[in-house]
């Protein structure tokens, strides 16, 4: 029975093991890590459905764990807060926690915790933010944010800064991204490309580069200006 992956980031190995035993139990399949940046590699790496994540790691904090989950995805996390002055840190600064549970806590209840939040964010998929430099791509609210800040942009717009996020450091010609973001049934130029891209860029301002590769297309490029 596998109920997908729960990664638990947490450097107590005695919590950690006792919540890998409880929900193993449960059927889930439970990826450990003891570390910050090991619990984001885990999070691109394994997929996991839900992370439960201490606040107090030796590299990273959690919070600033949380934070770095929640640029890219909407993933659901639950914090472990050992200190009531953690949990304030965590409930402060709104970072988009689905749940805490403060130490020490019956391990019952964190596995009826994890049911509680997937069941609430099943059926909704983990909303795709894609990077595009200091902008981000919420394909979810479909909505691009640089540094927090919405920016209104046409659905056009939009659609021709997500096909080239997704496909960052790639250079597409117009043609793919006309067939991508207009489709294949439309007549038109591939000057509508040209035209679209100069407002992108005008819009995102310094937050994203995006180069005109000669005689090819377009590039957004992977590096933050
Ligand atoms: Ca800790």
């Amino acid at each position: 029975m596998d109920k997908g992956t729960i990664l638990v980031i947490e450097d107590e190995p005695n919590i950690a093991d006792l919540v890998d035993l409880y929900l193993s139990r449960d059927g889930y399949r439970v990826v450990k890590q003891a570390t910050g940046e090991g619990g984001l590699a885990a999070v691109r790496d394994q997929r996991p459905r839900l992370v439960v994540l201490d606040v107090g790691l030796p590299d990273i904090d959690g919070l600033e764990v949380c934070r770095r989950i929640r640029a890219t995805s909407s993933l659901p996390v639950i914090f472990l807060t050992a200190r009531a002055e953690e949990i304030d840190r965590v409930l402060g600064l709104e970072l988009g926690a689905d749940d805490y549970l403060t130490k020490p806590f019956a391990p019952a209840e964190l596995v009826a915790r994890v049911k509680a939040v997937l069941r609430r964010t099943d059926g909704a998929p983990v909303a795709e933010m894609v990077p595009a430099g200091r902008a981000v791509v919420d394909v979810g609210r479909r909505e691009v944010r640089v540094d927090d800040q919405p920016v209104d942009f046409t659905t056009k717009e939009f659609e021709l800064l997500r096909f080239l996020a997704t496909r960052r450091g790639l250079a597409m010609s117009r043609q793919q991204i006309l067939d991508h973001v207009w489709g294949h049934d439309w007549y038109g130029d591939e000057r509508t490309v040209d035209v679209h891209i100069a407002q992108v860029r005008k819009k995102l301002g310094d937050a994203c580069v995006i180069t005109t590769v000669r005689g090819v297309g377009y590039r957004l490029e992977s590096s933050t200006p």
